[in-house]
């Protein structure tokens, strides 16, 4: 194994300073960009269901807030801490300037496994999150929304706990809530759908069909799920997945004549894995990573693709699903070697995009269907899109570096314009 910096804010940091110099900004717009304008940790005490007390870290941040509140999903995983907190919360800023959203970048997370708390501990343990928080939440201040761990369940539990505590019924302090109760049509699906919309844009670009590629997907969670949905639906072959289960940790199962989604997603449903699903033939991660593929997307966790996986990787193009999933010696190799990657900050925007619509009609109290809100969501997605395969082409840059100089141009002449440099 390579010695390779892993620290999700050091990739984010250098991100952004390769934007600034390219972009010719001064240093001050680097130094305001770099950390987090605020981030907030606090301990929530949870009564379990022994009667014992366990205390929980919790942490919220706040990136920049030039354009617009602070926006963001709750991580609830083991391995939370506060500098990917601020990571996840810088790479929101500039997801959201990629979009044109009005918002600024935010991320929170609590260090635990959800997998291991009742319902009544886990509820405890969201209202916990918001009696810490709540000052420093609002529709116009940071609004939080799921992330890995969390979902619409949790999320009704926060909003209602920041009501009980304001006394305000404001809705849109937290998106990604259940439809029934203040949510988007679509909002579900929005990241999934996004990441197929971003790589059927790219594939054309280099030349690919949709309904001719082969495609490997890591991760068969939330994003990872409706990505392998959507992108099936565009017509593409899913020959792989990559996951993960407690009984054995990380595995892959592969079948050459392609996986159904609607099969596999009833199989997942009923046994919380693949492991043992029977279309497919199990094999290893090594074998996974070096599958020949015309399309791979990454949609689990930080740092799947390391310098030694992307020296292996055998495809014409990687799309982003999860946040920061490759690392930067291996984003650097990949360019190396002629792999065109579509970044996170474009590739997953679709979660934050419908995020917005369903602020938006929270606010309004005026909602959507769910036909309107795809229509709307692809649209959007496109456009951002060709702004940024246009300024890739104009000066020969990565897709990624257009992104962020895109989008860090957007936020550094907000600050411009507000006298903050
Ligand atoms: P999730 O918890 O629903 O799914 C993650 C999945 O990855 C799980 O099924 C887990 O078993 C699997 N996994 C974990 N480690 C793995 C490994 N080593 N190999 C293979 N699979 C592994 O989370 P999610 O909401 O789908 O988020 C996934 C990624 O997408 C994260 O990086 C998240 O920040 C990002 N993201 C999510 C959204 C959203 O709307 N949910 C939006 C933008 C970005």
């Amino acid at each position: 194994m390579s010695k390779e910096n892993l620290n999700p804010l050091e990739s984010a940091q250098l991100q952004v300073k390769h934007a600034c110099e390219a972009l010719g900004l001064g240093a001050d717009v680097y130094e305001l960009l770099k950390e987090p304008k605020r981030i907030i940790e606090v301990s929530i005490p949870v009564k379990m269901d022994d009667g014992t007390l366990k205390v929980f870290k919790g942490y919220r941040a706040v990136h920049n807030d030039a354009i617009g509140p602070g926006k963001g999903g709750i991580r609830l995983h083991p391995g939370v801490n506060p500098d990917e907190v601020k990571a996840l919360s810088v790479w929101m800023t500039f997801k959201c300037g990629v979009m044109g959203v009005p918002y600024g970048g935010g991320k929170g997370g609590i260090t635990v496994d959800p997998l291991t708390l009742s319902q009544g501990e886990l509820e405890r343990l969201s209202r916990g999150y918001i009696q810490g928080l709540h000052k420093y939440l609002g529709e116009k201040i940071d609004i939080p929304a799921p992330d890995v761990g969390s979902n619409g369940q949790v999320m009704a539990w926060m909003v209602d706990e920041y009501i009980k505590l304001t006394g305000e019924n404001s809705l849109g302090v937290i998106t990604g809530k259940p439809v029934s109760w203040g949510g988007s049509q679509g909002r579900n699906e929005a990241t999934g759908f996004g990441v197929s919309v971003i790589a059927r844009e790219a594939a054309r670009e280099l030349g690919m069909d949709m309904t001719k590629i082969t495609c490997a997907i890591q991760g068969f969670g939330n994003v990872g799920r409706f990505t392998v949905k959507n992108v099936q639906r565009q017509g593409a072959k899913i020959v792989a997945i990559a996951e993960w289960a407690p009984t054995v940790g990380t595995y892959a199962i592969y079948n050459e004549e392609g996986l159904d989604f609607y099969d596999m997603e009833a199989h997942f449903n009923q046994h919380r894995n693949l492991v043992e699903y029977p279309k497919a033939k199990r094999i290893s991660l090594d074998e996974f990573w070096a599958l020949e593929v015309d399309m791979l997307i990454p949609a689990a966790l930080e740092n799947a693709i390391t310098e030694d996986v992307a020296k292996v990787v055998n495809t014409k193009l990687i799309c982003e699903a999860a946040n920061g999933p490759i690392t930067p010696g291996a984003d650097a190799i990949l360019k190396e070697r002629g792999i065109v990657v579509t970044p996170d900050i474009l590739t997953n925007a679709g979660g934050v995009t419908v995020s917005y619509f369903e602020w938006v009609q929270n606010l309004y109290g005026y909602y959507w269907s769910e036909k309107e809100v795809e229509e709307k969501q692809e649209v959007e997605m496109v456009k951002a899109f060709k702004e940024i395969w246009k300024l890739k082409n104009e000066y020969n840059v990565t897709v990624r570096e257009a992104a962020y100089m895109l989008s860090v141009k957007k936020v550094a002449d907000v600050m411009k314009l507000r006298g903050w440099y």
